[in-house]
């Protein structure tokens, strides 16, 4: 029984600058690095490192980048199964200010067709015991990809970021939702056919729950707040750290939440298993905010136990 991640692979080329230039405008960068990224990616990374027997499904190109992601994801001890395509590895190119406010810009090159599923990777879906998803490839692939989880018993944990509106059908296929607050309220607001949604998580948390599914809202420094139907809530606070980075802190939360998960051999959504998961992963989280990168700095099982003890 393992974990599968069904998802996006870029590479990252991130540019420091003084100020974003404006339309028009060419500004000359102060340095730059590149880096395996994209939330496919950074989950599925995150699983592995947490001791999940972890594999990825995705679609990257015939390229130095895709080379570069197989690389970066075999390093972490990820089961691949990867299409090479003809379209290009996904990039984001991300320049950031002196301020740290950022412009990005995404072509998802390969990433778009990750379309129609293969038998083989519908297997790979219906023998792991938890699919983890979110929302950077093809809506219609997600939600295959949960449909064949339903139907094989798997349990279905979807991160809806970045936002969008999401089919019902996705919805009732989901055993377990991931939003940050921002997502929270914007699902909500969907949900009550309002524009905007002011409440806070515990109200958020009981309108999402509405459609049935356990909800987990990610709280940033104050941690998480976890909520199941007819079972009730809890929040899980927090971790004080000195963060420096927070980029991937929800991709490691949602990879560290699952492979916790898995370890617990869920095949149900209990509320205090879910709590129980949610620590492990404010743990993971709490330390990779502490490192700069997203790659770079989510942590390996040893270092989340050393945190923990
Ligand atoms: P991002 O988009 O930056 O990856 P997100 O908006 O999806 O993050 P957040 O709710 O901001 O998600 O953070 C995810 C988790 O990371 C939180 O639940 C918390 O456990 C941890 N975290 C984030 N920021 C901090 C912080 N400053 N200190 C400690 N833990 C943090």
């Amino acid at each position: 029984m393992s974990v599968v991640v069904v998802g996006s692979a870029n590479v990252d080329l991130v540019y420091r600058v003084q100020r974003i230039p404006a339309a028009g405008e060419t500004v000359l960068a102060t340095g730059s690095t590149s880096a395996p990224g994209g939330k496919g990616n950074n989950q599925v990374t995150a699983a592995a490192r947490a001791g999940a027997d972890a594999s990825f499904v995705a679609a990257i190109g015939a390229d130095a980048a895709g080379d570069r992601l197989v690389d970066s994801l075999v390093e972490s001890g990820v089961s691949l199964h990867l299409r090479r395509t003809d379209a290009p590895t996904g990039t984001a190119i991300i320049a950031v200010d002196e301020l740290g406010e950022n412009a990005i810009v995404v072509d998802s090159g390969a990433n778009g067709t990750l379309i129609d599923l293969t038998s083989t990777e519908c297997a790979v879906i219906a023998d792991a015991r938890v699919l983890l998803l979110q929302l950077e490839t093809p809506l219609e692939t997600v939600a295959e990809a949960a449909a064949v989880a339903r139907r094989a018993g798997t349990l279905v944990v979807l991160n809806a970021a970045p936002i969008r509106l999401l089919p019902r059908e996705l919805l009732a296929d989901t055993d377990v939702l991931i939003v940050n607050e921002h997502e929270a309220a914007h699902l909500a607001a969907d949900l009550r056919d309002a524009g905007r949604v002011d409440a806070d998580e515990r109200a958020l948390a009981a309108t999402l729950g509405e459609l049935g599914l356990a909800v987990i809202i990610t709280l940033g420094a104050r941690g998480a707040f976890v909520s199941v139907p007819e079972q009730g809530d809890a929040h899980v606070a927090g971790l004080s750290v000195d963060a420096v980075d927070t980029t991937g802190s929800g991709d490691t939360f949602c990879g560290a939440l699952v492979a916790e998960l898995e370890r617990a051999g869920a095949s149900s959504t209990d509320l205090a298993t879910l709590v129980r998961c949610a620590e492990f992963a404010t743990a993971a989280a709490a330390l990779s905010v502490q490192r700069p990168g997203a790659v770079p700095s989510i942590p390996t099982l040893d270092e989340i136990q050393a945190f923990r003890s």
